[in-house]
C-alpha cells in the first residue's frame, strides 16, 4: 500500500503536476501559432529557415518526434508531398494519419491563390491546390489560428487549454495592431516591382501591392538555368525591378550573376521565423519583410535624396 503511495508521488515529481502536450511542426510558422495558444506545448520543429521546406529528409529524430507526438500541423496542399507521407508512414502514430484529429493541415482553413501553379521538382508535376506559402498572407494566418482553436481542445490535455481562448483574444489583438502597421507602411511599398525566385513570398507581394514582374525559375519549383536566366536578362519588364529577392535556403549564385549584369541588389529575406529577435514569431517575420523591401523602393529612396538637401 504505501509503496504504491510512494510510485504514484514519484511519478508526479517526475512528470511535473501538468500532463506534456507535444507537437510536431512541420514549419516553424505553425510552432508559434501553436505556441501563442499552448505556451508549454513541447514542439518539435521538423524545417528551419535555411532549409528548402519542400525538400526535408524523414531523420530518425524526427520519425521518432512524430511517434511521440500528440499533434501535427503542417501546411498541408501538397507542400510537405515529398517528405511528410513517408513520415507519419514511419511513425506509426495512430493518432496522426490523414483524417485523424492529431493531423492538422493549416490549407484546408484558407482559400489557395493560383491553383494548378505549383510544381514539385521531386514529383515532377503541379500541385492542383494553389500556392500554399500562405503562412505570410496576413489575411489566412487568422483564419488558420480559428481552426486551430477548434482543434486543441479535442488533442491536448484539458489543462492545457484552460487559457486557450483568452490567449487566442490577445494573439488576435495583436495580429490586428500588427496589419495598421502594415498598413502605414504601404505607401512606400505599393506600385513597387521585384524579381523573385520562386513563388514563396507571392501573398505578402500581393498585400502590399508589390509586383513580382520576374521570377528566377523557368517553371514553379525549377531552380534556375542558364537559358532562363538570359531571357530574363533581357526581358524588357526587368528595367521596372528595384531588387532580386531570394531566400537563405536558395543558392544565392544566379541571382548574384543576374545583379551584376542588371545592376540589381539582391535581398536575401528568410521566408519563415528564425531564432533573431526581429523574426522570431509571425507578425516580427512579416513587418521584417514589408520593411526591408521598403528600403529598396526608388520612390521611397528619391524621396529621401529630396530632404536629405
Ligand atoms: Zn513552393
Amino acid at each position: 500500500m504505501s509503496s504504491r503511495i510512494l510510485v504514484i508521488a514519484l511519478l508526479a515529481c517526475s512528470f511535473g503536476a501538468r500532463a506534456d502536450f507535444r507537437v510536431f511542426a512541420c514549419e516553424p510558422e505553425w510552432a508559434d501559432l501553436v505556441r501563442a495558444l499552448v505556451p508549454e506545448a513541447n514542439i518539435t520543429v521538423a524545417t528551419n529557415a535555411w532549409q528548402d521546406p519542400h525538400y526535408i529528409e524523414a531523420r530518425p529524430s524526427l520519425i521518432a518526434a512524430m511517434r511521440n507526438s500528440d499533434l501535427a500541423v503542417c501546411t498541408g496542399a501538397s507542400l510537405e508531398a515529398g517528405w511528410l507521407p513517408a513520415l507519419i508512414q514511419r511513425a506509426a502514430n495512430s493518432r496522426i494519419a490523414e483524417n485523424r484529429e492529431g493531423l492538422f493541415y493549416a490549407a484546408s482553413y484558407t482559400h489557395l491563390h493560383q491553383p494548378h501553379d505549383h510544381v514539385d521538382r521531386s514529383m515532377g508535376d503541379v500541385h492542383p491546390e494553389g500556392n500554399p506559402h500562405f503562412h505570410l498572407n496576413p489575411h489566412a494566418v487568422p483564419e488558420v489560428m480559428d481552426g486551430l482553436v477548434k482543434r486543441l481542445p479535442q488533442v491536448a490535455p484539458a489543462e492545457e487549454i484552460k487559457v486557450m481562448r483568452a490567449l487566442h483574444l490577445r494573439w488576435k489583438m495583436r495580429w490586428e495592431q500588427s496589419q495598421e502597421h502594415w498598413e502605414t507602411l504601404m505607401p512606400d511599398l505599393r506600385g513597387m516591382k521585384v524579381v523573385v525566385q520562386h513563388s514563396s513570398f507571392d501573398y505578402l507581394l500581393r498585400y502590399a501591392g508589390i509586383e513580382a514582374v520576374l521570377d528566377l525559375e523557368p517553371k514553379p519549383g525549377l531552380p534556375p538555368t542558364p537559358s532562363h536566366l538570359n531571357r530574363v536578362l533581357n526581358d524588357p519588364r526587368l528595367a521596372d525591378a528595384s531588387v532580386i529577392v531570394i531566400s537563405p535556403y536558395q543558392d544565392p549564385k544566379p541571382a548574384q550573376w543576374l545583379a551584376e549584369r542588371a545592376g540589381l541588389p539582391v535581398l536575401v529575406l528568410p521566408t519563415t521565423l528564425t531564432e533573431e529577435e526581429e523574426t522570431d514569431t509571425l507578425p516580427e517575420l512579416i513587418t521584417y519583410i514589408l520593411t526591408s523591401l521598403s528600403n529598396f523602393n526608388p520612390k521611397q529612396n528619391a524621396v529621401s535624396a529630396v530632404n536629405g538637401h
